[in-house]
């Protein structure tokens, strides 16, 4: 179906094309995303690496006000708060995500079940610039 590996490098390289990969197990079917080289539930090494359709619910999220180093270099803090979330995505695997265009300054109008859309938000200067896995609203 793609021509991605299964090495944790691919998965930024298909962010750079907008693409969200993962892995299928071949032998009991779990849907991991990121992809892994071993299943987390039958411990299998047989994967093969799968492209999702980018669609999702929000399924847990937090707001962020004292963030780590590298996103108050990227202009988030107190004054710039910015939503991380749980995205459980249609094919049935959950990523960690930046949940984009909500009000973070509003948490409560932020609602679980949210349907989402994948996205890219990029970050970083120079060589270190690169797109993240972002959602936003359907
Ligand atoms: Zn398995």
């Amino acid at each position: 179906m793609t021509s991605f590996q299964l090495t944790s490098k691919e998965f930024y390289t298909a962010l750079g094309q907008d693409r969200l990969i993962g892995s299928r197990c071949l032998d009991c079917g779990h849907i991991s995303a990121p992809q892994r080289q071993i299943c987390p539930t039958c411990h299998s090494d047989r994967q093969e690496v799968i492209e999702f359709d980018g669609k999702g619910t929000l399924a847990a999220f937090t707001v962020v006000s004292v963030p780590p180093t590298h996103m108050a270099v990227a202009g988030y803090g107190a004054k710039n708060p910015y939503c991380v979330g749980i995205v459980t995505l249609q094919e049935g695997a959950r990523v960690c995500a930046q949940i984009l265009d909500v009000d973070v300054h509003a948490p409560h109008t932020i609602r679980i079940g949210t349907p989402l859309v994948m996205t890219t938000i990029e970050r970083g200067e120079g060589e270190t610039r690169k797109k993240y896995l972002a959602f936003e609203p359907a």
